[in-house]
């Protein structure tokens, strides 16, 4: 019996370049009024060459293939494709294609900063998906997660409830979040938050509650988000970090964050049920 060929198959390209992300604005899968999708075709979407050191594939996704790859510079890009930002692309497509966007990137971030063992400085080679191991001391070297916690304070007097907003320097634009920081070896989450609201903002917390988690791939985080409510102390903000902030009635709320993040889904959460 003969050999049939094997039909080529068509795939999801996640294709980035300097944190852009390659979209099809034609939109061939809509739903639920996302205006784009990504790229889905049998050939890599750009005409030019890719970098295939880079080259990965990804889980798949509603059973079909995935791929993942980063594009030093882009000279074509055919009419109906346009790259967008990683974070704007969140608004505009799908949310299991904007997970999966999010978890290309990541994977891609890896690859490009795992070329050598840490170690002992000998190249690496891919084993799975996620893992690599060093060709001389046979280290292995998985994907990298920052753990950040994110906390929402509350403060209750007299029948009246304030949230604790704060401008971080580093923000983009000029809204006001909540309290955040990277995890410090050795710590628990908890003692992260104590530490991080008493360094910050100068208050004593209690109640510190889990509340949920967000992947944060700008490059390789991971939003751990709790709830606290306000015990003791004058409210003092460290300058370095933060440039303003203060207690806010739901009558006074300032700008917040965007729905992308989980500061968003922590001051919604409070909005809805005090
Ligand atoms: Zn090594």
């Amino acid at each position: 019996m003969c050999c049939e060929k094997e039909q080529p198959e068509k795939k999801y390209w996640f294709v980035f370049c300097d944190g852009n992300i390659l979209v099809d604005m034609k939109g061939m899968t809509p739903r639920g009024g996302h205006p784009f999708s990504i790229p889905f075709s049998i050939e890599f979407p750009l005409a030019q060459e890719m970098d295939c050191d880079s080259l990965q594939v990804l889980p798949d996704m509603e059973a079909v293939s995935c791929v993942a790859c980063s594009v030093p510079h882009v000279q074509d890009v055919a009419a109906g494709l346009s790259f967008v930002g990683l974070r704007e692309s969140y608004k505009l497509l799908p949310k299991n294609m904007y997970d999966m966007a999010a978890k290309a990137s990541e994977l891609l971030y890896w690859n490009s900063n795992t070329k050598f063992c840490g170690a002992c400085g000998a190249p690496t080679r891919r084993q799975t998906v996620i893992s690599k191991v060093c060709t001389n001391c046979g280290k292995e070297i998985w994907p990298q997660v920052s753990p950040a916690i994110i906390v929402r304070i509350c403060k209750r007097q007299e029948g009246k409830e304030w949230i604790l907003l704060v401008h971080a320097r580093n923000f983009k634009r000029n809204f006001y979040g909540l309290v955040a920081g990277f995890l410090e070896t050795g710590e628990t989450l908890e003692q992260c938050v104590e530490r991080e609201v008493k360094e910050e903002t100068n208050l004593k917390i209690k109640n510190i509650k889990y509340f949920g988690s967000q992947p944060w791939p700008f490059p390789c985080g991971l939003m751990i988000g709790f709830t606290a409510d306000y015990d003791s102390g004058e409210l003092h903000l460290q300058d370095e970090e933060l440039s303003s902030g203060g207690w806010f009635t739901l009558e006074n709320l300032p700008e917040i964050p965007e729905k992308i993040s989980i500061a968003r889904r922590l001051i919604d959460d409070w909005i809805e049920n005090r």
